[in-house]
């Protein structure tokens, strides 16, 4: 609470009254804080990859290294802190816009199977490197009213992360389903992306929507990871009227299941 008194005078010579006036600034003060978490957060990412560029660049640079193995391998560690730096940088820019609703969504009817089904095969390579079975089970012609481009970074992500977060020889399932009365009009659709991956222990759990929150840094960062990837998931699945949900076992494996609004069901 912010206090702020205000002498009221009535004429030049004496203080006739105060006026006191109480503004509750919590939520601004949140906000504030908020923000300079984030900042604080986005300067200690963007530094880590800076100073490996920077470190190996010096060391190449002095001269010291002259075997070919080496020089490449140093060169391979800056060329990929950069591709690291690049889609935080990405990815910073898109929760930024996201966040400050600046962009509105493009919607459009989308058949979520054939719309399901060509997200999977963009992600069919990624998969098969390491040996991972990637399916989609979707049985029915469903249809929602969605934004396509954002709809199909939230599904990129999540598979990216099953695969990302599985081991080799693992699979990844992405399963549709409608919710309701099997009778009526469904009115939901629950999309699970589903792995045999690391899992994510019990106490993890309710974090990992956080922006830069990781189970394990360490391998979040081999991989790639900017640790914004879910915080952009749950905004845009919540920009569309959906929710998102995880459920894990650690070192079983991870499902999330988006719930959606449909537009309409055909059932032949
Ligand atoms: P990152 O870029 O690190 O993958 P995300 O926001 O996508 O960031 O995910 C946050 C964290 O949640 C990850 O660092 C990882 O620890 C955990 N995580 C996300 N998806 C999975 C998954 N399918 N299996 C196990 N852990 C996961």
């Amino acid at each position: 609470i912010e206090l702020h008194i205000i002498p009221l005078k009535m004429d030049s010579l004496s203080n006739s009254g105060l006026i006191i006036v109480l503004h509750d600034i919590t939520a601004i003060r949140k906000l504030e804080r908020m923000r300079s978490e984030f900042v604080a957060n986005v300067s200690h990412e963007l530094k880590t990859p800076i100073a490996a560029v920077k470190g190996f660049a010096e060391t190449l640079l002095s001269g010291s290294v002259s075997d070919e193995k080496t020089t490449r391998s140093f060169l391979q560690i800056i060329y990929d802190e950069s591709e690291r730096l690049n889609r935080l940088i990405g990815d910073i820019l898109e929760l930024s816009k996201i966040e400050s609703k600046r962009e509105p969504l493009h919607l459009a009817p989308i058949q979520l199977d054939s719309f399901l089904n060509s997200v999977v095969e963009m992600m069919r390579p990624e998969a098969d490197r390491k040996k991972i079975t990637l399916e989609l089970e979707a049985p029915e012609d469903v249809y929602i009213e969605g934004d396509e481009d954002k709809l199909r970074q939230v599904f990129i992500n999540l598979l990216s992360n099953g695969i990302n977060y599985t081991p080799e020889n693992g699979s990844v399932k992405m399963v549709l389903q409608t919710l309701g009365d099997p009778e009526g009009e469904y009115d939901r659709v629950m999309i699970s992306v589903i792995d045999t991956g690391i899992g994510i222990p019990k106490k993890d759990l309710p974090r990992i929507f956080e922006r830069f929150y990781r189970v394990d840094k360490a391998r979040s960062r081999s991989s790639g990871g900017t640790g914004l990837g879910l915080s952009i998931v749950k905004h845009l699945v919540e920009l569309h009227q959906g929710s998102i949900r995880v459920e894990s076992r650690h070192g079983l494996g991870s499902t999330f299941i988006v719930e959606l609004p449909v537009l309409h069901t055909w059932n032949d």
